[in-house]
């Protein structure tokens, strides 16, 4: 089983969804307030769809622009990247 994050999220607070041109793998961000999640440490969730990798931060600038930058964060689309 995969334990990741999408499993049990719904659309709610979804912000942004696109396929990374670096990766080509999906990436989607949310607000984690509208999603329900733990924002004690930032709002805005930015995930990889693929691999259940998150972060958060604090503003949706922020979170948008790490979207553009998945190998940045997700250890798991490393190996993807060119
Ligand atoms: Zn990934």
């Amino acid at each position: 089983m995969k334990s990741t994050i999408q499993n049990k999220m719904n659309y709610a607070g979804l912000i942004s969804y696109h396929k990374s041109r670096q990766t080509g793998t999906i990436i989607e961000v949310y607000d984690g307030e509208l999603q329900g999640l733990d924002i004690s440490s930032g709002r805005y969730y930015t995930i990889c769809k693929e691999h259940g990798t998150c972060i958060c931060h604090r503003t949706q600038t922020l979170a948008l622009s790490h979207s553009r930058d998945p190998l940045g964060w997700c250890e798991q689309c490393i190996p993807k990247g060119k």
